[in-house]
């Protein structure tokens, strides 16, 4: 069963990879109205990076956790840049509360999940408000925790979870940014949404859209 799990963390780095190339254009479009415009290319190459690392770990037989934390470095490594430390420290937080040898039901999933979006928030010390990915990141993790808690139901409570963060991405266009590179230009920000957190909330739509098609 551990070849499976790990099979599965691959099958979704795979996923992410894909919904990024998806959505590079319109995340670089919106780095450039205040950062550097380099978002989509920095998601596309951090995605795929982490799904080849997976790949090949997986290839030398490598668990859940394994798999995980490589494929962790090797994001952080091919995207460069401020939101690829932070979804690189996000995998590597996250496999690290996975067991190499064992499966994974579901309340490890969720803990998996809500351990890489504690690191997001912990490397990056943004807070809510600040206009960044933790605006959509608090608000994922809160979501999760409560619809898991109470319904036990790891896809539902995901989709929930993704909607959230959505929803807070889009309310991220009324504020001015005051951190990352777009706080130089932060007052250009406003009207338009952070790409970080349009990005985390679309990956995490993704990742509701594969548990639920899993079931
Ligand atoms: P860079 O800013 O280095 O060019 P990207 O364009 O890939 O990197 O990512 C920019 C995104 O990184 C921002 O839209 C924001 O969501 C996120 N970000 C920047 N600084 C922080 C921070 N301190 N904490 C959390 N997220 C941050
Ligand atoms: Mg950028
Ligand atoms: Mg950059």
């Amino acid at each position: 069963e551990s070849q499976q799990v790990a099979g599965r963390i691959g099958d979704l780095l795979e996923v992410l990879g894909r919904t990024c190339q998806t959505h590079e254009e319109t995340l670089g479009q919106l780095d450039a109205v205040a950062g550097d415009g380099d978002h989509g290319q920095g998601m596309t190459f951090g995605s795929l990076g982490a799904a080849a690392a997976g790949r090949r770990a997986l290839e030398r037989g490598a668990g859940a956790r394994t798999t995980l934390v490589h494929a962790g470095t090797a994001w952080a490594e091919a995207a460069g840049g401020t939101s690829g430390a932070l979804w690189g420290a996000a995998l590597t937080a996250a496999g690290g509360t996975l067991d190499d040898a064992g499966g994974t039901g579901n309340a490890q999933v969720v803990a998996a999940l809500l351990a890489g979006a504690d690191a997001v928030q912990r490397l990056g010390g943004a807070r809510v408000g600040d206009k960044t990915m933790v605006d959509a990141v608090v608000p994922f993790r809160e979501t999760l925790r409560r619809e898991f808690d109470r319904t036990g139901d790891l896809p539902a409570a995901c989709r929930a979870a993704a909607d959230a963060a959505r929803q807070a991405a889009e309310g991220t266009a009324e504020l001015v940014a005051r951190l990352g590179r777009a706080r130089v230009l932060g007052e250009k920000s406003l009207g338009t949404p952070d790409p970080g957190a349009v990005s985390f909330s679309i990956l995490m739509g993704a990742v509701a859209d594969y548990l639920g098609a899993r079931q």
